[in-house]
């Protein structure tokens, strides 16, 4: 059973913790955006973690760099965008989160959790703490092996940007872009970047023949 990319076997980990680097794979990448229209890049990414056991659970921290394949929101090139992502995830055993009480379910856990109350608790939290368990993702897994599969998908769409731009100065499909940017950068022409462009050799004759 080993149909999945990200694992780490639990009975591997200690105290201490322990390095893993996985490559993300593009082939592998491209089947989890399936659904979006972002692709994978044809490089394969990297997901650096350091996974430590801390009781029945598994703290997961680290970085993942990979890049995809968007089409740009203005000019509509594909292009390959860098992502990064830093990775900070409590794994609990399953079967606690589905006990009774206080229900822990990775999806009403993030909701409940604005932006606001978040920031409040890190004032009044230790700054040496990585994290709180409130403010680290808190995901379950079977008890053995920690599967990152999902991790890693969710993490890189939520860095695709909702209006991915190929550059900042991406000009767009406008059919005559350069028109456009000498009428906003010459304000003072206004005679005759603001009329008909047709009718701006008549003006600019009126002009000549004024002074
Ligand atoms: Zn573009």
């Amino acid at each position: 059973m080993t149909a999945h990319e990200f694992t780490i076997n639990v009975t591997d980990l200690d105290a201490g913790g322990k390095e893993y680097e996985f490559p993300i794979r593009a082939a592998w990448l491209r089947g989890a955006l399936e659904e979006n229209e972002a692709t994978a890049s044809t490089e394969d990414g990297t997901l650096s973690l350091r996974a430590s056991k801390s009781g029945h659970d598994v703290v997961v921290h680290g970085t993942l760099d990979v890049k995809v394949h968007v089409p740009c929101a203005r000019c509509l090139e594909p292009f390959d965008l860098p992502i990064h992502s830093d990775i900070s995830v409590l794994y609990v055993p399953a079967a606690r989160i589905k006990a009774p009480g206080p229900a822990k379910s990775e999806k009403s856990d993030k909701d409940a959790e604005p932006k606001s109350k978040g920031k409040g608790k890190a004032k009044e939290a230790e700054e040496e703490y990585e994290f709180t368990s409130e403010e680290a993702d808190t995901l379950g897994y079977d008890g053995e092996t920690v599967v990152l599969d999902d991790l890693v998908r969710d993490e890189v769409m939520l860095e695709i940007p909702m209006i991915p731009l190929c550059s900042d100065g991406c000009p767009g499909m406008s059919p005559a872009p350069e028109e456009r940017i000498a009428s906003a950068e010459e304000p003072e022409g206004q005679g005759i970047d603001s009329i008909d462009p047709r009718l701006a050799p008549l003006l600019r004759f009126k002009k000549e023949t004024k002074s």
